[in-house]
């Protein structure tokens, strides 16, 4: 075989088909391009979706995040469990409540929060569990309902990387508390940016309108009223027909993922003494395919070693008590020492919906030359 360059594989790329190119169009040349009917026609589909649950969509999955805080009135003196190894978009959200995130230690084979852990943290001042479903993969959502339920605890759960998944039969969305969705261009559902959020009922459907657009209400007569201090987090017609066009395809781009995780786990050289993610082909969605690397290996030799085979790859996520915001907030090191080490080593491979087979085949050869490389 002759040595040509191939093509450069990214570690993400979105798959926006002409259909829903053309329906982006449309809605450019329509007149109307801000919040309307595309808005309200994707509501009702993610709504479907979830199981007929009322959800709204916003600009982002932090501001899913927020406003959930917002609607169980999480404030100053308040706690909020989550986990150390997330997007630190995940904490900022509890620090800018005013409330203080309190992290739990994960589960070194899920890499989610160890809920085994995460009982013997509630406190008095806890009022709120903010699990993470990493990479795609659930965390377990009976166990964690049990100990909601145990503690009269709200749940905010950052399904940001978890559309398209299920926990059990049931898919993430379909059932639980509030739910926040993230649909940033590197998720498995995209509209470029944005993100929804899921609720119980529709008065607090109707807070989250308030909250997302400055608290205003509109009446019959042309007057309006501010009722409380919202933001602005609308999402835009323009990224909700994107949004149609993905969620129509988005079974046959959970399937295509599944299979490439699949082939991933039956051509890793397991030799090399990398940690491999859980082989769940049910209830995964899997938004990243996650190793980590061997104890004392050099990652960002690693890394570099990847980019110049032209594959590119991903650290998600340092551990969020290991950022200057949250040492400044007490955090220190040692504290959470499975995040740190899996945090330390994680490395994210590529995998997305147009990879071919042979990519795969392609990054597990990558990563055994580079391993094994001195
Ligand atoms: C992407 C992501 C977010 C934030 O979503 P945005 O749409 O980027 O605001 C939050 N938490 C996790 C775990 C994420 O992956």
């Amino acid at each position: 075989m002759t040595q040509t360059a191939r093509p450069y594989l990214p570690f993400t790329r979105p798959s926006i088909d002409e259909t829903t190119i053309a329906g982006v169009a449309e809605v450019l040349r329509s007149g109307w391009i801000t919040s309307g009917p595309q808005v309200r026609e994707f509501e009702a589909q993610l709504s479907a979706w979830c199981g007929g649950r009322p959800v709204r969509a916003l600009n982002s999955g932090t501001a899913a995040l927020e406003i959930g805080l917002a609607l169980a009135g999480i404030g100053r003196g308040d706690e909020v469990i989550t986990s150390p190894l997330t997007w630190v978009g995940t904490a900022n959200v509890i620090v800018r409540a005013g409330a203080r995130p309190v992290f739990v230690d994960i589960d070194p084979v899920t890499r989610n929060i160890d809920l085994a852990r995460l009982e013997a943290a509630i406190g008095p001042a806890t009022r709120m569990l903010l699990p993470v479903d990493l990479a795609g993969l659930p965390v377990e959502r009976a166990a964690l309902y049990a100990i909601a339920r145990r503690h009269g605890l709200r749940v905010l759960e950052d399904a940001a990387q978890s559309f398209g998944a299920s926990s059990g039969a049931v898919p993430i969305g379909a059932a639980g508390d509030l739910i926040a969705f993230s649909f940033h261009a590197a998720k498995n559902l995209t509209t470029a940016e944005g993100g929804c959020l899921v609720m119980n009922n529709a008065e607090e459907a109707r807070q989250c309108e308030l909250w997302r657009l400055q608290g205003v209400e509109r009446f019959a007569d042309g007057t309006l009223d501010a009722t409380l201090p919202g933001g602005k987090s609308n999402m835009t017609d323009v990224a909700a027909r994107l949004g149609i066009g993905q969620l129509a395809r988005l079974p046959e781009f959970t399937a295509r993922r599944r299979a490439l995780a699949r082939r991933y786990l039956q051509r890793f050289d397991r030799s090399l003494g990398c940690e491999l993610p859980v082989a769940d082909f049910t209830q995964s969605n899997w938004h990243m395919f996650q190793i980590v690397l061997p104890a004392g290996t050099d990652r960002g030799a690693f890394l570099r070693g990847m980019q110049a085979a032209g594959i590119g790859v991903g650290v998600h996520y340092p551990p969020v008590h290991l950022l200057t915001l949250y040492r400044n907030l007490g955090h220190a090191p040692g504290e959470f020492p499975i995040a740190e080490r899996i945090g330390a080593g994680t490395v994210t491979l590529p995998l997305f919906p147009d990879m071919l087979d042979a990519d795969v085949d392609r990054v597990c050869e990558a990563v055994t030359t580079v391993l094994r490389t001195p």
